[in-house]
């Protein structure tokens, strides 16, 4: 028999595996221009990357052998945390960007969705109705009423939350290298021209978040 802990991480577990990115329009990259035909050294790119990783935890006093990184192929515009302190980025989000703190700002984002725990307290808030049909109703249908972990979206709060996070973080290691927002300007020019829609659902892009981004980098006296 499994006691109520374990039940629940085996739910939380078969919640993140059905917990997707969100489809991004293979178009969508070709729109920005000179990323078509840009071809990346995976290896060298994931080495890369692990090493900016480990600077930002060195940084929040967290040890790195207690995280993990991995860079994916894919054709989706994208990164994300999962479970098991883990983050998955996308070779395509990697294409696009062309300045390293701009994609230092994406993976502190997803840094921050880790330590302030936001992936575990959705996942709690959007099955708990399924909890309890299971524990107090004992209805054991709880398999498809846990899929709605499968659209797990943060709030907007939340989102900021990971944002302020990140930014600050950024504005620590990376306070003179220009380019921190050039993820939010690039997914925001798509958005203007419409060319978004369901694009990374969730991440929702808003004027303000610029906004509000640029005001505390100005306020650090770092560049933008
Ligand atoms: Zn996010």
């Amino acid at each position: 028999m499994l006691n109520l802990k374990n039940k629940l991480i085996y739910i939380f577990i078969f919640g993140s595996l059905l917990t997707v990115p969100a489809k991004a329009a293979g178009t969508v990259t070709e729109k920005l221009s000179g990323t078509a035909s840009k071809t990346i050294d995976i290896a060298a790119e994931q080495k890369r990357i692990q090493n900016m990783f480990n600077g930002f935890l060195t940084t929040i006093g967290k040890s790195p052998k207690n995280y993990s990184i991995e860079v994916v192929e894919s054709k989706d515009i994208n990164a994300f945390a999962t479970l098991g302190r883990r983050i998955i980025v996308n070779t395509e989000l990697i294409k696009i960007l062309d300045s390293e703190s701009g994609l230092a700002l994406v993976l502190a984002h997803e840094l921050g969705h880790l330590e302030r725990k936001h992936l575990i307290k959705s996942l709690i808030s959007q099955n708990t109705s399924a909890l309890i049909k299971h524990y107090v109703f004992k209805d054991n249908r709880i398999v498809s009423a846990i899929s709605y972990a499968g659209g797990l979206h943060y709030s907007r709060e939340t989102e900021k939350d990971a944002d302020m996070f990140g930014i600050d973080l950024v504005n620590k290691l990376y306070c003179n290298v220009p380019g921190k927002l050039e993820f939010f300007e690039k997914m925001s020019k798509l958005e203007n021209a419409g060319k978004l829609q369901e694009y990374f659902s969730t991440h929702p892009l808003s004027s303000s978040r610029l906004d509000y981004l640029s005001a505390e980098i100005k306020a650090k006296g770092c560049l933008l």
